[in-house]
């Protein structure tokens, strides 16, 4: 890249805010990877939480290793709840999205991060994994500064009426309908 010294902007109010990614197309959880990534630049600590996974590799696992230790990630869960093929009961789900809960409560509150990403809780709280008053006790006592990314489909209304941000990623097609399996990079 050319030496060009580029102007750096500064807000003159600091906001923490509270962004939702939800919809039915693809690009959620990609997006929420991709202000972790833009945040490591400005010299940022994140913290990434996904729900539900845990029994599929995906790259991020050893991706976001290379931006260890700025960037932490802890995969909670084992899989989509209620997919077809996934074994465990739904008991196990709860208990693994209840124990996902405590730690983002405790990872918010250690004062370590600039952004935390609660990956699919949007999702895990649609399969009743975890409930609306611990979503919205999350959101309420997130600390000022702090960004907060909430993503996954069906995003409740109560925690979109409380972000400041909400995109709505739309399914205009998806290659899983034209029988194209799951791509490494793209798709996982
Ligand atoms: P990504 O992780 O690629 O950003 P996402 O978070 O928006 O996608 P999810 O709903 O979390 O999407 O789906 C997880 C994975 O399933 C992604 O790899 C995505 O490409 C794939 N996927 C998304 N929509 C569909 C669909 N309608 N059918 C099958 N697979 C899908
Ligand atoms: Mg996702």
């Amino acid at each position: 890249m050319e030496a060009v010294k580029l102007q750096r902007l500064e807000p003159k109010e600091k906001v923490g805010l509270v962004v939702v990614i939800t919809g039915n197309g693809k690009g959620k959880t990609s997006s929420a990877m991709g202000m972790a990534l833009r945040a490591v630049g400005h010299g940022m600590h994140v913290c990434i939480i996904q729900f539900m996974k845990g029994d599929l590799y995906s790259g991020e696992m050893d991706g976001i290793k290379r931006l260890a230790p700025d960037v932490e990630l802890h995969l909670t869960g084992k899989g989509f709840c209620g997919i077809m093929g996934n074994p465990y009961p739904y008991k196990e789900h709860r208990a693994n999205a209840q124990d996902a809960i405590k730690l983002a409560k405790d990872k918010m509150l250690s004062g370590k991060f600039d952004i935390l990403i609660l990956d699919e809780i949007n999702n895990a709280l649609k399969l009743k994994l975890v409930d609306l008053p611990q979503v919205i006790d999350l959101i309420d006592s997130k600390p000022r500064l702090m960004h907060l990314i909430l993503t996954g489909r069906d995003a409740h209304p109560d925690v979109i009426e409380r972000a400041h941000t909400v995109s709505e990623v739309r399914e205009i097609k998806h290659a899983y309908r034209q029988k194209i399996e799951p791509q490494k990079g793209i798709d996982y």
